[in-house]
């Protein structure tokens, strides 16, 4: 089976992660998307709680036929992609794991945890978040397949060039799921919804 693992803060989950999901699966022939919500990342500090961007991936995921996978969210210390694609790997052992990143996650991509070893443990699709980004896209992709024979697929699509920063902000609420906004206005998760 093709898995495609969709990882993210997902504060809130927008049209641009769907779309993203979506020409992954189309394009690459998957058989299934896994949303995989990180509970505390790292690499950002949120103010919405965890279980409240759990909740409302797997309201998202519910809507558009993903699958919910908690390991991140449940894990207590902060988590490095790198050891859950390794966690994941034995999860779904017989499948091909495809993890479905944005021209952001791939440009900052050195910066990441264990990235030379990351690199080689499962496929990517990248898709850009802006059509000025998709040159520089293409270009790391490139060098990471020529040095270190990674298996990287750029997708070709017309990206949703939203943020949950932007939503969060109020600048737009068109880009979120009608389910998930119907969750942010019940539990008034930000301003101005
Ligand atoms: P924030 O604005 O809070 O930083 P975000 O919109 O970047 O959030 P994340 O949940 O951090 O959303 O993103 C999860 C993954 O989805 C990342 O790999 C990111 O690059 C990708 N992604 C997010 N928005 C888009 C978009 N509009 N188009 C393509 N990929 C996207």
């Amino acid at each position: 089976m093709k898995t495609g693992i969709l990882g993210g803060t997902f504060d809130p989950p927008h049209m641009g992660h769907i779309k993203l999901a979506l020409a992954a699966k189309e394009q690459l022939g998957l058989d299934r998307i896994i949303v995989l919500p990180a509970a505390n990342p790292p690499h950002k500090k949120s103010m919405t709680s965890p279980r409240h961007r759990r909740n409302m991936a797997a309201i998202a995921a519910r809507q558009y036929g993903f699958e919910l996978c908690e390991i991140e969210y449940l894990r207590e210390k902060p988590s490095y992609t790198a050891d859950t694609i390794a966690e994941l790997k034995k999860l779904y052992k017989d499948d091909k794991l495809y993890f479905i990143i944005g021209g952001d996650s791939m440009l900052d991509f050195e910066d990441w945890y264990k990235w030379r070893e990351l690199i080689k443990m499962c496929a990517f699709a990248v898709g850009a978040r802006t059509m000025e980004q998709k040159k520089a896209v293409e270009k790391a992709a490139n060098e990471k397949r020529e040095c270190f024979d990674a298996e990287i697929y750029v997708l070709d699509f017309t990206p949703d060039e939203v943020s949950s920063t932007e939503i969060r902000g109020g600048a737009t609420k068109e880009a979120v799921p009608e389910k998930v906004l119907e969750y942010i206005k019940k539990n008034k998760l930000y301003q101005g919804f």
